[in-house]
């Protein structure tokens, strides 16, 4: 790893369980961080005590004495508007699906492991969040419609602004038809929609799925459901995307309930836009077994924040202190890839 793409979360974790004054052993075979470990030693107040190379090319040792002061540096730059951490909180319900979409940064279809998160353990985690000033979740999968306590999770965040995201195409009758009506109407659902025809969105997403997904709008929004629609842009023209606008104004969609976003290249996806932790904004994302950087990068090792979802604090703490190093770093270049 370099700085870049995961190293600075893990030593940014490591240093936060020492005490003032301890060693941190940071071994590492990528010779930018030959230049990149002092820079951020020097921006937080940490002390390269030792730097020793095994070989000339490699692998390198540092020993790196953490600073008195523990709060790291102070923001310096601005870099525009950012969702304060803590305020919203990614939470993936479960990874299986009833789709394999050629781009999926989540890896799911019918065949992924469910990794569902149990009704008790969401129940701490909102629990958890409210106490830290959490406001907003944003519950997703997987398609979350396939976890079967889908609703117990919606109503253990009872209290916060709640968005469900869903490929819309499976609530249409049974127990999910009956979960979907018994769910309170400020819950928000955001439905993927990839194109103003069924051609580019089926050619990812599976035959059928584009006239399902609408079906499914028209459903939701009928049962009085704030709908928002999320596309997800693979090989779309301009001349697409201004079809697609025409197509959620002709379907009632608010412009403020559009997004409309490129392909990650996580996940199954062959191309789309690199990420990792410069480029992304941060979004902490929790599963079942894990805490991440952002939802779009559940796949990638690198983007890990922690082997469990609680304690939330900790992952907000490991967010907040990668955040005030890159600020002061004035790392320009970092793009919104926004998911919500
Ligand atoms: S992109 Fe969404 S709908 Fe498609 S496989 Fe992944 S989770 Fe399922």
């Amino acid at each position: 790893m370099d700085c870049g793409s995961g190293l600075l979360l893990l030593i940014t974790r490591a240093m936060r369980r020492l005490e003032p004054g301890q060693l941190l052993g940071i071994r590492s075979a990528e010779p930018s961080v030959v230049i990149d470990l002092p820079v951020w030693a020097e921006l937080v107040g940490h002390t390269v005590e030792s730097q020793h190379a095994e070989t000339p090319d490699g692998p390198w040792l540092f020993l790196v004495r953490k600073a008195a002061a523990t709060t790291g540096p102070s923001t310096v730059f601005s870099l525009g508007e950012r969702t304060p951490i803590g305020q919203r909180l990614w939470v993936y319900t479960n990874f299986d699906c009833n789709l394999a979409c050629g781009y999926c940064c989540a890896e799911s279809s019918p065949r992924a492991a469910a990794r569902r998160l149990a009704p008790d353990l969401a129940a701490a985690v909102f629990a958890e969040f409210r106490s830290l000033g959490g406001r907003e979740v944003f519950l997703t999968g997987g398609e979350p419609f396939m976890h079967p306590q889908l609703g117990a999770v919606i109503d253990a965040a009872a209290g916060l602004d709640r968005t469900v995201l869903t490929n819309a195409m499976i609530f249409g009758r049974g127990r999910r038809r009956e979960l979907l009506e018994s769910l309170d109407r400020s819950v928000t659902l955001q439905v993927s929609l990839d194109s103003a025809t069924a051609d580019l969105h089926d050619r990812q997403r599976g035959a059928g799925s584009w006239s399902r997904a609408l079906d499914g709008i028209g459903l939701a929004r009928s049962l009085g459901f704030r709908v928002r629609v999320a596309a997800t842009l693979y090989d779309e023209k301009p001349a697409g995307v201004a079809a697609l606008h025409r197509r959620l104004d002709a379907e009632g969609i608010a412009t403020a309930d559009r997004l409309i976003r490129p392909v990650a290249h996580e996940g199954f996806a062959d191309s789309g836009v690199h990420v990792s932790i410069d480029t992304l904004e941060p979004e902490p994302t929790i599963t079942a077994d894990g805490a991440w950087w952002h939802p779009v990068a559940v796949t990638n090792a690198h983007l890990r924040i922690a082997e469990t979802p609680l304690p939330l604090a900790e992952v907000f703490g490991v967010v907040r202190d990668t955040l005030a190093v890159q600020d002061a770093a004035a790392r320009s270049g970092r793009e919104v890839f926004r998911c919500a």
